[in-house]
């Protein structure tokens, strides 16, 4: 199934949206998605509600205010590692140490979320090199601890995308990734969450566009480490809970990785494509 958060009449509302119609059923009885993904880890429910059109109701993220932070992945593909490492904004970068012996894990706080269509602000007057990353989103529903690879997936509700936008100099002028990580506006989500019976997230197609210019073009299966390795190294010791998000890694292709970098500029448009998971569109605005 698919669960989209969206606008209506000014509430805020969670329903199950049917691609093949472009139309989302309004899910009644629950506060919003982290609620629903608590109460219904298997992503089991109905509803008889009227259905709307998609077009008339204004798609916020699937979790617009997630509980904590979203945990990400940095350099989590083999191509991007060593675009990062080469591309002299990767601090303290050890020539030909490129792969990780450990996932590098950080952390995007809850005020950079956006919705799969809204603009995200270049904050001009702090960065100048605001970059795109596409990536697979996992949604935790079974709640854990220390959790096994081999249990990995039964904890997992579903999937969705982000775009882990970055501000290149603020991640290598301060030595660690936050502060240019967490800037407002720089995770769209969306443009719902998936769940995990509807497909293999071992073998999804991430491809990203800037101004219709295809830039990265990947698959889940290069990942270096895996989803069940992504689970079990966050749940230790630090309990997963319903709703978290964690951001899988970018592959190559971004702004960085060309030579000299193309960081993004006012009225660039970012658009996100994962198989099975929909789109997500942003515009790139002055602003902020
Ligand atoms: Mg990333």
């Amino acid at each position: 199934m698919k669960f989209a958060s969206f606008y209506r009449d000014g509430a805020l509302n969670v329903g199950i949206v049917d691609t093949a119609t472009g139309r989302v059923r309004p899910v009644s009885g629950v506060a919003d998605m982290i609620d629903l993904v608590t109460r219904h880890a298997d992503g089991k429910i109905s509803s008889s509600a009227p259905d709307l059109a998609l077009g008339d109701v204004k798609l916020t993220a699937p979790i617009p205010v997630p509980r904590r932070n979203i945990f990400c992945v940095g350099k989590n593909y083999g191509e991007h590692a060593r675009e990062f490492s080469n591309s002299g904004f990767e601090a303290g970068a050890k020539k030909d140490q490129a792969i990780d012996e450990y996932p590098a894990i950080f952390s995007k706080g809850p005020n950079t979320v956006i919705g799969p269509n809204d603009d995200v602000q270049l904050h001009a007057n702090i960065t100048s090199s605001v970059d795109y990353e596409a990536e697979l989103a996992v949604i935790i529903g079974k709640p854990g601890r220390n959790i096994a690879k081999k249990d990995a997936y039964s904890h997992i509700f579903g999937y969705t995308i982000v775009n882990d936008v970055t501000a290149r100099d603020r991640q290598k002028n301060h030595k660690q990734w936050f502060i240019g990580k967490t800037l407002d506006t720089f995770c769209p989500m969306g443009p719902w969450i998936t769940t995990s019976d509807e497909l293999d997230p071992e073998n999804l197609d991430v491809k990203c566009w800037v101004n219709g210019e295809l830039r990265q073009n990947a698959n889940t299966k290069d990942l270096i480490f895996d989803i069940p390795t992504l689970v079990s190294t966050i749940s230790e010791g630090m309990a997963l809970v319903p709703g978290d998000i964690i951001a899988t890694g970018t592959p190559a292709g971004v702004g960085i990785g060309f030579n000299p970098p193309k960081f993004l500029k006012p009225g660039d448009v970012v658009k996100i494509e994962i198989s099975g998971l929909g789109t997500i569109e942003n515009k790139f605005v002055a602003e902020g």
